[in-house]
């Protein structure tokens, strides 16, 4: 399992404490190095939202784009619940407030490992998703996108071949839980698609008319 949290002292604590429940923990301290640490064997996630450079939410979504599905629970300090909606539509399972009881956290993991599954259906082909520039890229191209366009096309890309429905992407989008018009998802789309074709991608996201997007393999 993979532990990102970046106060050392509590990292410690939980990464002991798993490791004597018998699980084999890799830690990490923040973001870039979560994303580097994950592959597809990973079985299950817990992952801070308060991170030096990149927001959970969004490590969570660039790791489900890059084909790593295993349950992800969230860590934060925070109990908004917008927050906690926000966290299920950036694809997390499970969702645990600070200070938590270790026995609470172990016994959440041991739901979220049963359900764990290492299948991986990435649509990214060549793509990579930067969570803490928000950047996108293939090969030497690049082209920064802004939060908002980053977490909608994470979420596209993370749920290959499904349709996802214009409010969850309003809720992935704006996680913070402001209010937008309908027609604003899919100006931010349409930027997105831009993107991809700057960079040299395919537009591998398709319309629903009326439901929502789908991502589809190039
Ligand atoms: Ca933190």
């Amino acid at each position: 399992m993979l532990l990102v949290e970046d106060d050392h002292a509590l990292r410690d604590v939980v990464a002991r404490a798993l490791r004597e429940e018998g699980l084999d923990v890799i830690t990490a301290g923040d973001g870039h190095t979560a994303l580097a640490s994950a592959t597809e064997q990973t079985s299950v996630v817990v992952l801070d939202i308060g991170l030096p450079d990149a927001d959970g939410r969004d490590v969570c979504l660039a790791l489900r784009a890059r084909g790593v599905m295993a349950p992800v629970l969230f860590l934060t300090a925070k109990d908004a619940v917008h927050e906690r909606l926000a966290g299920f539509a950036a694809g997390g399972d499970d969702y645990l407030t600070k200070p938590f009881h270790l026995a609470e956290l172990m016994a959440r993991l041991r739901v979220l490992l049963r359900r764990s599954e290492t299948t991986s259906t990435s649509t990214l082909s060549g793509l990579a998703l930067d969570p803490a520039r928000h950047a996108l890229s293939l090969g030497e191209k690049t082209a920064p996108l802004s939060p908002t366009e980053f977490r909608l096309l994470a979420a596209l890309l993370g749920r290959p071949g499904e349709v996802v429905r214009r409010r969850e992407l309003l809720r992935a989008g704006w996680p913070d839980g402001a209010i937008v018009h309908e027609n604003t998802l899919d100006q931010y789309i349409a930027r997105v698609r831009r993107k991809l074709l700057q960079i040299g991608a395919t537009d591998r996201i398709e319309t629903v008319r009326g439901v929502g997007y789908r991502a589809v393999s190039p």
